[in-house]
C-alpha cells in the first residue's frame, strides 16, 4: 500500500482530531482524549478490547493511539477513489457502506514514536496483532489480499 498516502490521510486525520480537542500541553494526555473521544464513536464491544489492546501494548511500552474509528460512507468512498479515480495507490477494496468502519465496528491503530504519531513499518505490528487477537479481536494483519497491519475489528 502507498505508505505515503496513508501518512497524508492520517496526518490531515490527526490534525482534524487535534483541531477538536481541548487545549493541553501534556501530550499523554491528549492521546488518552483523543483515543476516548474516538472509541465512543464505535460499538461498545470493539471499544472495549481496543481499550485492552491500547493498555496491554503501554504496559509493554507501547504508546497507542486510535487513528480512526467510524468512518463515514462519504469518506469510504474518497478513499475507494484513491489509485481509481483520483492519485495514489489502491488503499482499500471496500466502496461506502462496505467496510466496517462504515458501522463503527473497525479501529485504526497508529503508535507514538518520539512524540509523533507513526505508522512506519519498523513500528512492531506483529506485537500488536497479537496482542489484539488475544483480545478477541480479528487483525488486518491477517488479511490475504490487502494486509493492514494498524487495523482491528470486530
Ligand atoms: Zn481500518
Amino acid at each position: 500500500m502507498d505508505s505515503l498516502g496513508i501518512l497524508l490521510i492520517l496526518g490531515l486525520a490527526y490534525l482534524a482530531s487535534k483541531s477538536t480537542e481541548s487545549t493541553s500541553n501534556n501530550s499523554e494526555n491528549s492521546v488518552a482524549q483523543i483515543n476516548s473521544r474516538l472509541l465512543s464513536q464505535v460499538n461498545p464491544v470493539l471499544a472495549e478490547k481496543a481499550q485492552t489492546v491500547i493498555n496491554q501494548m503501554a504496559n509493554l511500552g507501547n504508546t497507542l493511539i486510535v487513528a480512526e474509528g467510524y468512518r463515514t460512507n462519504a469518506l469510504q468512498d474518497k478513499y475507494y477513489a484513491q489509485g481509481r479515480t483520483t492519485p495514489g495507490n489502491i488503499i482499500t477494496y471496500k466502496k461506502g457502506g462496505e467496510s466496517k468502519h462504515n458501522v463503527g465496528k473497525a479501529v485504526d491503530f497508529d503508535f507514538i514514536i518520539d512524540g509523533k504519531q507513526s505508522n512506519s513499518n519498523s513500528n512492531n505490528w506483529t506485537l500488536l496483532g497479537k496482542i489484539a487477537k488475544s483480545a478477541g479481536l480479528i487483525w488486518g494483519g491477517d488479511f490475504k489480499n490487502l494486509r493492514d497491519y494498524r487495523h482491528v475489528e470486530i
